[in-house]
């Protein structure tokens, strides 16, 4: 039993069932980023299997361990992403959220050629058009789709973080027709100060950190 684990469950469970939706349709990706191996103990105890991180090195330096005692792990990369690095994302990640560019898709399949293994990936879209955030424009998503469709790169959805400080639903629900209008199941969005609105727009995935951690430092 834990109890931020339990009430985000239960509040998912009740935003999903107002939107006519199933809790279970609704993956919560508890965004471990900054906490160390201790403070994730307790939700791997009480079941939760999905975590995210934002960098290819501490998620390296905390998860093997972790991983040899819970093997059923589900680890998902919610941080931009450096094409070096995209061997190292593909070997240790179950899921990337933060494709955002024509290199990055060249380096992920590359990666995923040589190693094998087959990682779905959501395309990272800058919904709200700000100069300094990570994701595609929306004017050059099609071209970047097409590109990692002829690479063969396995894209299920497309995630976004909205602006701070303003009403996110308008770009969850941008996010949502965007995928619909591409075709992809998946739409990654939704964190701790939203995510009910999100799963009544759409979301698949939410991704959770200090509503399951505590403030991170
Ligand atoms: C840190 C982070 C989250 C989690 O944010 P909280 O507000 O702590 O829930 C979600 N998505 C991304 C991309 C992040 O970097």
């Amino acid at each position: 039993m834990h109890q931020p684990l339990e009430e985000t469950r239960a509040r998912i469970a009740h935003a999903a069932s107002i939107a006519g939706r199933q809790a279970g349709d609704v993956t919560l990706v508890a965004v471990s980023k900054t906490h160390p191996a201790e403070a994730i103990e307790p939700l791997l105890a009480a079941g939760q299997r999905v975590f995210g991180e934002n960098r290819v090195q501490e998620a390296q330096a905390k998860w093997p361990g972790l991983r040899e005692r819970y093997p059923d792990i589900a680890l998902h990369l919610v941080g931009q992403l450096q094409s070096n690095k995209a061997e190292d994302a593909v070997m240790l990640f179950d899921c990337i959220h933060s494709v955002d560019r024509p290199s990055l898709v060249s380096a992920l399949a590359k990666a995923m050629d040589k190693t094998g293994r087959r990682v779905p990936c959501f395309v990272q879209v800058n919904i709200g058009a700000e100069e300094q955030k990570g994701g595609c424009a929306i004017a050059e998503l099609p071209a970047l789709l097409d590109q990692a469709r002829a690479a063969d790169l396995p894209v299920v959805g497309l995630m976004c973080v909205p602006p701070a400080g303003i009403e996110a639903a308008p770009f969850f629900a941008l996010l949502d027709k965007l995928a619909r209008d591409h075709g992809l199941p998946g739409r990654s969005m939704g964190m701790s100060d939203d995510f009910e609105t999100a799963i009544m727009l759409g979301a698949t995935h939410v991704r959770i950190g200090s509503a399951l951690f505590g403030a991170r430092g």
